[in-house]
């Protein structure tokens, strides 16, 4: 009886704070109507896609096979295109403490990709590692709330094989600079897990390709028999 209406008052106080507090698209700011979450209808349809997961060799995936790594596959949900609307979103789930925003996007696009196959034979999830410090003043890591929401969807377990070493920001530094500042700077914890596996690295946006690139060099040069596939929810348009 207590439990009841314990659960009405929670409905109740939901209801009137949607009432006084509607739900906006955090895209554009419009009030959300009946059967729209996060988005709006306008704005869930203008997000600049890449579908880069169709082409069986696209940019992206060259770019990050280049080294003569094992790459598999590679998607981006949408393109990072700086002052975009969608860019800010993802920015601001990263730096306002907004993870469902990134949860959300990240479900949307598991269920996409699995009814096209895009997950079919990968073992295991691979959220790229924050330093501990940097995590500790983020809250929480982007790419490990990309990737537990897609294990919801798929039920392919994560893994925490991934260990950054500390490096200086990679803000303000071009393509070379960011190599350079990440090489090595990604480690590979027990190779021996990922003997033969399909893994997924996991990224919340890929400009340069440098991180990504030092997390596959690093699992490669651990566990040479891994095959390595790709997934992000932004991509610098230059690679997609
Ligand atoms: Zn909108």
């Amino acid at each position: 009886m207590i439990r009841r209406i314990a659960d009405m008052s929670r409905r109740l106080f939901v209801r009137l704070g949607e009432a006084v507090f509607p739900a906006v698209c955090e895209c554009c700011g419009a009030s959300l109507v009946n059967g729209e979450t996060m988005l709006c209808i306008d704005c869930l349809y203008g997000m600049p896609r890449t579908n880069c997961h169709r082409d069986s060799f696209s940019e992206l995936h060259k770019r990050l096979a280049a080294p003569g790594l094992p790459i598999e596959r590679a998607a981006a949900m949408m393109h990072y295109i700086k002052e975009s609307p969608y860019t800010k979103l993802i920015q601001r789930a990263k730096y306002n403490d907004r993870p469902s925003i990134v949860a959300w996007l990240a479900e949307m696009f598991a269920r996409e990709l699995s009814a096209e196959h895009f997950f079919d034979g990968i073992d295991l999830l691979l959220p790229i590692p924050l330093h501990w410090r940097k995590q500790m003043r983020r809250v929480f890591n982007q790419s490990e709330v990309i990737a537990l929401n897609i294990s919801k969807v798929t039920s392919i377990k994560t893994g925490d094989n991934l260990k950054a070493l500390p490096h200086s920001t990679q803000t303000r530094k071009n393509a070379v600079e960011r190599a350079a500042n990440v090489a090595g700077t990604i480690q590979t914890a027990h190779p021996e897990e990922l003997a033969g596996l399909h893994v997924l690295l996991i990224d919340d946006v890929i400009t340069t390709g440098a991180t990504l690139l030092a997390a596959a060099k690093s699992i490669h040069a651990a566990s040479p028999t891994t095959r390595i596939s790709v997934l992000t929810l932004a991509a610098s348009k230059l690679l997609c």
